[in-house]
């Protein structure tokens, strides 16, 4: 096979505090979210789709919340840690595409950054990476502001 297709998704719900930590962007807010790690579903989602698309496993078996290791970490690390293990198997990531759902913080105006620092984690060119936003209207956890989700997919490529 030349390519594998993966997907992703994540939640965190909120909690006490002043930023979220989105795309790898910290955001100002205020709410935090509840994560052993700094919570960021937007890469939490992208890992997931790309251990997804070489049958992996997820994000809690390569970083096991019970591994003080990840306690409080920067998620970018996670996903340079991803990407390197598709490295190691002749594989890098042709392009990926990430949605955040939440009514609040605005993350439109964010965007750019956060495909800057995701297509500088995975080195690909930024216009291989899209992330994009919306509410889900009000409805649902997202909706009550409770919480926050992602969802990513990402196709792999054959070094
Ligand atoms: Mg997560």
């Amino acid at each position: 096979m030349s390519v594998r297709i993966g997907q992703g998704c994540d939640v965190h719900a909120f909690g006490e505090g002043d930023h979220v930590m989105v795309g790898g962007v910290r955001i100002a807010h205020d709410r935090g979210v509840l994560a052993h790690s700094d919570g960021d579903v937007a890469l939490h989602a992208l890992c997931d789709a790309m251990l997804g698309a070489l049958a992996l496993g997820d994000i809690g078996v390569h970083f096991p919340p019970s591994d003080d290791r990840w306690k409080g970490a920067d998620s970018r690390v996670l996903l340079r840690h991803c990407n390197q293990l598709l490295a190691a198997r002749g594989w890098r990531v042709g392009n990926a595409d990430v949605t955040v759902v939440c009514e609040r913080p605005k993350i439109g105006p964010h965007a750019g950054a956060m495909r800057a620092c995701i297509a500088d984690d995975l080195g690909i060119a930024v216009e291989d990476v899209s992330v994009k936003a919306t509410t889900s209207e009000k409805l649902g956890f997202t909706g009550r502001e409770e919480g926050i989700a992602a969802q990513a997919a990402c196709l792999l490529v054959r070094v």
